[in-house]
């Protein structure tokens, strides 16, 4: 990739909401081939994430946390409904299938590590 090609991503990817931006990264990941390793002991799989605080009652902040950020399900929306609705990622819930921390500006979702699909809240 050239500096301009590089620059060109980067401004389109800065320039669209946040909801695009997460379906074009997880798309992104999901094509790449070196996304995921594995050896004897351990699996790994590269993730686009959300870290997260919580205001406590002393007005102090919580440890962050970490949800993966779970596209819409386009097989239950529209196919045109995720873009244009840049919505922050305040969907919360937990994949019944991989036990992964998930968030995502939609309701019905499908899993980035295992593909199931969810419904957040
Ligand atoms: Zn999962």
């Amino acid at each position: 990739m050239t500096e301009q090609q590089r620059e060109t991503t980067i401004q389109a990817l800065a320039q669209c909401d946040l909801a695009e931006f997460a379906r074009i990264v997880n798309l992104a990941i999901a094509r790449r081939s070196d996304t995921q390793t594995e050896n004897n002991c351990d699996r790994t799989k590269l993730t686009f994430a959300q870290a997260m605080q919580t205001r406590e009652d002393d007005g102090s902040w919580s440890r962050w946390s970490t949800s993966a950020i779970a596209s819409a399900d386009l097989a239950y929306y529209k196919p045109d409904w995720e873009f244009g609705n840049g919505e922050p990622f305040w969907q919360f819930g937990e994949c019944l299938r991989c036990h992964i921390k998930l968030c995502s500006h939609a309701k019905a979702t499908l899993c980035p590590i295992c593909g199931a699909q969810n419904t957040l809240t």
